[in-house]
């Protein structure tokens, strides 16, 4: 027997209980905010973070998980438990804040995961002085920005299968919602993300005399051109679908024509059947554009992150909390962001192939209170937004309480 789908009465008496020791944790988690704001550290490479924070958190010797990640426990050490999960890696973008505690090693916290760890941090310090009927797992999760993914890592490994999850929560800052509104939608709330490589081939010449050559960069030009046409021709136009090239190579020398060209890119999807269309269709249109150039097209197409599914029981749970604690509640807001928190919830089921424990899962949004968009240099929320993303911490672990376990 667990305590997952605990009576109304006793979650709102733990509530108050844990609203009341989280208050109290906000002044030191701004502190440790800071102190991780000022070091950050990139993908895989999160030692000094991750020690900082399981210090933090009472559980110094807690064992690497995924090469720099952390599993911290706390409550009761049998049973299931909910996790919540916290990044710990930085960007590398040379901060620009001007803050005081700014941070000059070249890399920054420009996601917000220095206040989703001090969020995380004030939440648990909060939970070891409650009396907690399900443990509370904080996940210090490294490599959320980068490939391979920590969060992939976690969630297929025999250290968090051992814990027994049974839902797992996640909190993102998100610039697009003012502070004091925080987004919970059923379903859909993150695109699947594959990334794909184009290289043409023609043939190089003088570029005085195209006739006699094979010109891969105009094949390219055009081809990226047709790669927004299959959105807004071959895609419901209801569905969201973005493809975004970001790279593109070619050539030396301004006369003359290259013997190849290379461009990569991003295709997003909200959509499992849009997605298995875009993988095949770019391909395609890439070939056939290039074909009629007299060049050959080829694209590789690497599936990255599946798509982000809030669980519907779970997402509808955490709304009324979050208004007893005082927020507005947005339940439509989807992006076509992404996050590898996708993997905890939805490995296996978006046709990325990758086995893992599949849990019920939420991901909510906290307005961050600044317009600046995330990954800016000049990102830099309030200390606030610590208690915001705290609080939405604690309604996704109490959502999980009243709802029933079907974790397997
Ligand atoms: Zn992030």
């Amino acid at each position: 027997m667990t305590a997952l789908g605990s009576a109304e009465a006793d979650i709102e008496e733990l509530r108050l209980t844990l609203t009341g020791l989280l208050a109290a944790e906000l002044t030191a988690a701004a502190g440790l905010r800071r102190e991780l704001h000022r070091n950050p550290e990139l993908s895989g490479a999160e030692r000094a973070t991750a020690a900082a924070v399981a210090s933090a958190l009472g559980c110094p010797e807690a064992p690497d998980i995924a090469g720099t990640g952390r599993l911290i426990r706390i409550g009761p050490p049998d049973g299931p438990c909910i996790a919540i999960r916290a990044e710990l890696d930085g960007l590398p973008v040379p901060e620009q804040t001007g803050a005081p505690w700014a941070s000059a090693n070249g890399a920054m916290h420009a996601c917000g995961h220095d206040v989703h760890l001090a969020a995380l941090t004030a939440l648990g310090r909060a939970a070891r002085r409650a009396d907690l009927p399900v443990a509370l797992l904080a996940v210090l999760q490294p490599r959320e920005e980068t490939v391979p993914s920590g969060a992939l890592d976690i969630v297929t490994s025999a250290e968090f299968a051992g814990q027994h999850p049974a839902a797992i929560i996640g909190v993102h800052l998100q610039h697009l919602l003012p502070a004091g509104t925080v987004a919970v939608p059923a379903g859909v709330v993150n695109a699947a993300t594959d990334d794909f490589e184009i290289t043409v081939s023609g043939r190089g010449g003088h570029a005085g005399y195209p006739q006699l050559a094979a010109d891969p960069v105009l094949a390219l030009c055009q081809s990226v051109v047709v790669l927004q046409q299959l959105i807004s021709r071959r895609i419901d136009p209801t569905h969201a679908a973005v493809i975004s090239v970001g790279t593109l190579q070619a050539g030396h020398a301004p006369n003359v024509i290259p013997a190849t060209a290379t461009a990569s890119g991003t295709i997003r999807t909200l959509d499992r059947h849009d997605r298995q269309f875009l993988r095949s269709a770019v391909g395609e249109a890439v070939a056939g554009v290039c074909r009629a150039h007299g060049c050959e097209g080829t694209v590789t197409v690497v599936p990255a992150e599946p798509a982000l599914v809030n669980d519907p029981l779970l997402a509808e749970a955490c709304q009324p909390l979050l208004r007893r604690a005082g927020y507005v509640v947005e339940t439509e807001f989807s992006s076509c962001g992404a996050d590898d928190f996708a993997y905890y919830g939805a490995a296996g089921s978006q046709g990325t192939g990758e086995a893992g424990t599949v849990l019920p899962s939420v991901m909510m949004f906290a307005g961050s209170g600044t317009p600046v968009s995330l990954h800016h240099p000049e990102f830099l929320p309030a200390d606030r937004a610590i208690g915001d993303v705290a609080s939405a911490m604690l309604a996704g672990y109490l959502a999980a309480l009243v709802t029933p376990d079907r974790a397997s």
